[in-house]
């Protein structure tokens, strides 16, 4: 019933003024940011150690006098000394994920917490004319179902067939003209994967009338791929786990994507100061909803551009520009096939003792794994990781495992933990 009343508000969110948003989200951002001081470790020593408190923020720009916390940061520290005091570790929920970065980093939470998670998807699809009734597809990297059915999922409500981005193709567009679903939703390197399939096998009796895609800008041919292939529109959402829901998403009207201001403080920073519209910068978030392990200021490792256009459709949302950087790289085995990377952040971000790692597919044969272990390692550490790796990939590859003092981050290299050193195009 959460969920419903969350959509509700989301939804309802949408249509207020800029004002009245400015003023709800400044209110959630103040109680946010005393109870971060209040009642977790990491944030009063950040705070005393910077000299700045609660009491300092007055107005929405006095955010900037916090300093602005890294993933890097967040993973070198005691998870009790993250969480509100008293919180009993054993009774969060857990969602461990690199984010495409490569380091990764576990997220406490508790139900409330992600409460608007779901809803936020779902005001961006009946934003874009789903209906509670109309079917659903989605994308998942784990081979086992994940979550309960909701309750009104039993209702005939937002049902939802679940897609494995492991399978091959193929089996993804028997199960979809099965399904018949009226939306699909996926990372955006699945999608370009179903699209190119679509397009191979000649199917043309199958019509999907919207496709949202996410983690990562899916490409303008993989676009025209799937409005060819099942006349759909297709919508870009930007979200992260670390933000708890949606953070900007493409409106049907105007240029550009609306950001969740209701949820999400977004800021554009270009060294450390508010970027010009137009320009690259880099995306610092806060999740007004999470409260077990706050997210104040924390830099989402992603580069955006504020955009200077104003809404024209009604929304009192803001515009940003498109999210730049990549995907990331696939995979291709020597039959041919292309993996996208995110099984391999599934095995990489989940392996016991790895405080940062990069995949680089040197040859159709051969895949280098380098991992930091900054705790120490054993070669069954290794072998384990190898094992996981070998399990993804065709027969007769080649796996090394290397464990390496430290691990090159720049900008650039921040969206490519698995990268390709393959020619462009390259099949075998
Ligand atoms: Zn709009």
């Amino acid at each position: 019933m959460r969920g419903i009343v969350s959509l509700a508000q989301l939804s309802r969110n949408q249509w207020r003024g800029r004002e009245d948003l400015e003023r709800r989200q400044f209110k959630a951002l103040r109680s946010l940011v005393h109870h971060a001081y209040a009642t977790v470790p990491f944030y009063r020593d950040l705070y005393d150690r910077e000299g700045v408190s609660p009491a300092d923020l007055h107005t929405p720009g006095d955010l900037r006098l916090f300093p602005i916390v890294t993933r890097e940061a967040l993973q070198s520290t005691p998870q009790a000394q993250l969480v509100t005091e008293g919180t009993d570790l054993d009774q969060c929920l857990r969602s461990r994920t690199s984010g495409s970065t490569g380091v990764p980093l576990e997220i406490l939470f508790r139900a409330p917490d992600r409460s608007a998670v779901n809803p936020s998807f779902l005001s961006v699809y009946m934003a874009w004319g789903m209906k509670p009734w109309h079917r659903m597809a989605t994308f998942q990297s784990r081979s086992e179902r994940l979550g309960k059915r909701s309750w009104f999922q039993n209702f005939g409500i937002f049902r939802t067939e679940v897609l494995f981005s492991r399978d091959h193709p193929e089996k993804w567009i028997e199960a979809l003209k099965l399904w018949r679903p009226h939306m699909i939703h996926g990372y955006s390197l699945t999608l370009k994967l179903l699209a190119e399939a679509l397009e191979h096998s000649g199917a043309n009796d199958l019509h999907v009338p919207l496709v949202t895609s996410t983690s990562g800008v899916l490409d303008d041919g993989a676009r025209r791929q799937l409005a060819t292939t099942l006349g759909s529109q297709v919508v870009d959402i930007y979200a992260s786990d670390e933000a708890g829901s949606v953070i900007a998403w493409e409106c049907p009207r105007c240029p550009g994507y609306h950001l969740c201001s209701d949820t999400v403080v977004t800021e554009f920073l270009t060294d450390g100061c508010p970027a010009l519209p137009g320009e690259d910068a880099s995306v610092v978030i806060t999740n007004l909803t999470g409260r077990t392990m706050p997210l104040i200021r924390y830099d989402q490792g992603d580069v955006a551009r504020v955009s200077s256009e104003q809404p024209i459709c009604g929304r009192g949302m803001p515009l940003m520009e498109a999210v730049r950087g990549r995907a990331g790289d696939f995979i291709i085995l020597r039959s041919g096939r292309k993996l996208t990377p995110h099984p391999f952040f599934l095995v990489l971000d989940h392996a016991l003792g790895v405080g940062r790692w990069q995949i680089v597919q040197e040859a159709v044969d051969y895949i280098r794994v380098m991992v930091t272990m900054p705790g120490g390692h054993t070669e069954d550490d290794c072998a384990a990781i190898r094992r996981a790796i070998l399990e993804l990939v065709d027969d007769g590859t080649t796996i090394e495992v290397e464990v390496v003092e430290t691990l090159r981050t720049t900008s650039q290299t921040k969206l490519r933990s698995v990268i390709s050193n393959l020619p462009e195009g390259q099949t075998p």
